[in-house]
Parts: C-alpha cells; sequence; structure tokens
C-alpha cells in the first residue's frame, strides 16, 4: 500500500503521547476513553486498556462514519456519506488527557475524527473549530472565551402516573441562598476538587434560581481549550453526580416549569502573538468608548447579531434549548446588545478593576450546553469574524428589557425575535449562507438531518416526554 505507515511508526506515539501512556502507567489506569460530542450534542467515544494505549493514540480506534448521523434519540438518519460502508479514526489529543477522579482506572482525551489518508474528517467537529480559529488567526486575532454552564441538581424518579422519569430536584433553595450551599456541600467539593484535578480552574459556584440549580464557571482559555474543558466539564458534573446516586442536568431545562439552564458563552478578541497564543492586547476593549467597547468589538457583535437566527441552531441546538429562549428568563428571546443587560442576547460585561482592558467582554446568553460546542463556538467565530470582515454596525445598544418596547418600537431598532422553535432556528441556519458554506457540505447536511429528524421525534410529543430524553442526555 503507497505511503502506508510502517509497523515501527505505528508504535512509535510522539513526546506527548508517551508521556500520557507514562501516566497511565504511573497511575494505574486500565481504560482511556476517546470521547467526542456529535452532532445531537451528545458525548459519546469508545475505549482503549492501558496495554493498547501507546498504539491506539497514533492509529485511533475504528470508528464508523454513521455516528455523525445519529440523533439524540438514537434513530440513525440516512445521510449521504454517513452510510454502513466507510471507516474514520478517532484520534486522541494528548493535550487533553484527564484521569478521570469520579471514575476509578479511568481516563479521558478528546478525540479528533481522523480519515484513513490521516487528514481531519469533513465532519469532524473539533476540526471546524480548530478551522475557524486558524481563519481568525489568519485577520490576526485569537478569541479568548469561557462557558457560564448552569445544571439542575436531582434525582431521577419514576412518574407515579406511570409516565417518563422525572428529573426531581435535590432542594428547593432559593436564589444565591446560603441554605443552597449547605444543602448540596458535600457534591459540591467533590465537583470542584474533581474539575481543579484535571486542570479547570473554577472562577465561581453558587445555587442559583430554579430548584436544585447550580452555577460553577471555569476560568477562560482560548477557543479549542474553552470547548474541550466544556466537554471535560459536562462529563465531569455528570460523573461525580452518578457517585452520588444523583442526576446533574445541563439540558436547557429539564423541569419546565423551573428556570432553564443556560451556559452562556463569554467571550474576547486578542492580538494574535508570534506563537499563535493570545498576545499583549485585548482588541474589545477601548477605554473612550461610553462602554469601554473597541470599534472591532461592535463590528464582532454586529456579525454575531446578523447571523444571530441561524446561528441558534448550532448554539442552542435541541429542540428543549427553545423552551428556554422565552422573554423575560434572563435566557434572552431578541436580536439585541445592551451593557450589562441580562435581557441582551448580547451583554458588553462590565470590566473587572483589576484588568479593566483585559476583562472587557461579550457574553452570548442564546448558548446552552445541549449544542455542540465545537460547532458552536467554530460558527460564532466564523459570524463574528463576518462582523469585522464587512465593518457591520450593530446599531444603538439597548439599555432596557427588550420585552417591554413596543412590537413597532423593536421593529425600528431592528430588534427581531428569536426563532421560537429549533425547526425554524434551522430554517434560519439554511438560508445563512455564510454559515452553511462554513459548515460546508457533508457537516451541513449530516447537522441538518439530524437536527430535523430530533425535532420530528418530539413533534406532538408532550412536555414530559421532551424533558425525559433531554436531562437523561446533557
Ligand atoms: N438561567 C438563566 C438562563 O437560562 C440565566 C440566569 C443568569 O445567570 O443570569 O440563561
Ligand atoms: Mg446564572
Amino acid at each position: 500500500m503507497p505511503g502506508a505507515m510502517t509497523e515501527s511508526e505505528i508504535v512509535a506515539p510522539g513526546p506527548a503521547a508517551a508521556q500520557v501512556v507514562e501516566r497511565a502507567e504511573v497511575e494505574e489506569i486500565d481504560l482511556v476513553r476517546f470521547l467526542y460530542a456529535d452532532h445531537g450534542g451528545v458525548i459519546r467515544g469508545k475505549a482503549t486498556s492501558r496495554s493498547r494505549l501507546a498504539e491506539r493514540m497514533v492509529t485511533g480506534i475504528g470508528h464508523t462514519v454513521a455516528m455523525m448521523a445519529m440523533p439524540m434519540l438514537d434513530q440513525l438518519q440516512p445521510v449521504e456519506g454517513m452510510g454502513p460502508v466507510g471507516e474514520i479514526r478517532l484520534v486522541p489529543d494528548p493535550a487533553t488527557y484527564v484521569s478521570l477522579p469520579y471514575a476509578h482506572g479511568s481516563g479521558a482525551m478528546v478525540a479528533n475524527m481522523v480519515r484513513l489518508d490521516g487528514k481531519p474528517w469533513e465532519a469532524c467537529p473539533r476540526a471546524f473549530l480548530s478551522q475557524a480559529a486558524a481563519e481568525l488567526a489568519a485577520e490576526g486575532y485569537v478569541l479568548v472565551a469561557a462557558y457560564e454552564p448552569e445544571f439542575t441538581l436531582g434525582r431521577r424518579t419514576p412518574d407515579p402516573q406511570g409516565g417518563p422519569d422525572r428529573l426531581v430536584p435535590v432542594d428547593d433553595s432559593l436564589c444565591y441562598s446560603a441554605t443552597g450551599f449547605h444543602l448540596v456541600h458535600d457534591f459540591t467539593i467533590d465537583l470542584v476538587r474533581a474539575l481543579e484535578a484535571q486542570g479547570l480552574h473554577v472562577e465561581h459556584y453558587y445555587p442559583e434560581l430554579g430548584h436544585g440549580q447550580q452555577e460553577l464557571t471555569i476560568r477562560h482559555a482560548p477557543a479549542l481549550r474553552a470547548a474541550d474543558n466544556h466537554l471535560t466539564y459536562r462529563e465531569t458534573v455528570r460523573g461525580v453526580a452518578f457517585r452520588y446516586g444523583l442526576w446533574a442536568s445541563l439540558a436547557p431545562k429539564p423541569i419546565p416549569d423551573q428556570a432553564g439552564n443556560g451556559a452562556h458563552l463569554h467571550a474576547s478578541l486578542w492580538e494574535a502573538g508570534p506563537d499563535g497564543k493570545p498576545g499583549g492586547r485585548n482588541v474589545l476593549h477601548d477605554p473612550n468608548d461610553a462602554y469601554g467597547l473597541s470599534e472591532t468589538g461592535y463590528h464582532f457583535l454586529a456579525g454575531v447579531l446578523a447571523h444571530l437566527p441561524g446561528l441558534l441552531a448550532l448554539t442552542c441546538g435541541s429542540v428543549n434549548s427553545f423552551r428556554r429562549l422565552a422573554p423575560q428568563m434572563w435566557a434572552s428571546a431578541y436580536t439585541c446588545y445592551g451593557m450589562d443587560n441580562r435581557e441582551a442576547a448580547i451583554r458588553i460585561c462590565s470590566p473587572m478593576w483589576s484588568d479593566v482592558a483585559g476583562s472587557t467582554n461579550l457574553e452570548l446568553k442564546p448558548s446552552d450546553s445541549s449544542a455542540n460546542p465545537y460547532l458552536a463556538l467554530g460558527a460564532y467565530i466564523h459570524a463574528g469574524l463576518d462582523g469585522i470582515r464587512r465593518r457591520l454596525d450593530p446599531g444603538e445598544p439597548v439599555n432596557i428589557d427588550p420585552a417591554t418596547l413596543s412590537d413597532d418600537d423593536r421593529a425600528a431598532r431592528g430588534i427581531r425575535r428569536f426563532p421560537t422553535t429549533l425547526e425554524a432556528a434551522l430554517d434560519a441556519l439554511e438560508s445563512d449562507e455564510l454559515l452553511m458554506e462554513a459548515l460546508g457540505p457533508l457537516r451541513r447536511r449530516a447537522y441538518i438531518a439530524v437536527k430535523r429528524a430530533e425535532a420530528a421525534g418530539f413533534a406532538g410529543r408532550d412536555a414530559a416526554f421532551e424533558s425525559f430524553h433531554h436531562f437523561t442526555k446533557y
């Protein structure tokens, strides 16, 4: 076979991989998971044993191409190029290795999807984000991001009426209440320790508004690492909860009459340093602007707002997402931005006193943990970059709750209500040429087929069915 690797090349991992193998030996890790996020936003993967790790880090683990045509209801969709014939390899990135504090003897890495010729597969979500980051870097910028995830801690409980299992929250503590801290203390400390042990630095924690709802945020990082961190975070929250016999759900609305779970996306934009890492200056900051935001920052956010209806199909990717995105829920429902406005789609965040320039950032509210974080962040970069390239103007900020404006006032200010269903967001995505082009033929074909199947799978079903299938997956 021309160009094939020799056996000695196959079994010789690079230095980063060799370090992972050594760590697995020292820590007596028996199984290492190679994980990815699929088009349904579900985290899946395969694992290899320690004795096979060195080789598998080079060759990857074989995987059917069809899994990226699999919705979150596990009903495989017919997608051209993702049938029963064909193979990719799950090749892990050694830089993402973590020993799992909540699963003894196990480690995990995030995997890239690689074609048999060694090139990135056209439907690999991580490659999509890497390519978006590279396009941004070609313009001289690095996006630094942090998710602000919320989740509901509860128990999976049979429905007395014989319906689907429900998520019953662990407590009914008040928003930010000190009692809420007490009630879930043991779980929270284990969670913080587990995250820190995996190199995810905890920024904040507090009991949130909804019953059993928690918010715990992780320090920012360059985009690819931020998405990897979010995958690790989702795994850790659930893994630690399972050890307590609990279910933690990051689904956008796991309990219909309780506050939704957002995963607001905070981002700043840095001059790229010579090594491709964030350089010296956050280009979002301008001390002379009334809101501290630079011209580049306004262009970036204008790009995001312009693409938001379609972008939502990627940042709020599930049927359940649209139950959360309602006016006056602090989750956002309108395409507008404002200074510290928690009802606006984009909030210009007031900076920290300790580092005004560095901490200037934009917060995207319509973002949740049922999305594939690689696709969401990659598409967000494309949208913002489009705003910079076309020097888009976002208009005036909205510094009141947009729901309190009349329809005419909103129309006059160019404020649009978001699509209110996944179907409608997918229609907007399909008519968004920039995002469709960025996704590329195979990925967009598969993503849209998967998401249309999910919309169809919940059509005509009740909220209990929807809740069950979302809180058990996300
Ligand atoms: N839970 C709200 C959401 O769904 C966010 C509340 C807040 O942190 O401001 O996005
Ligand atoms: Mg919150």
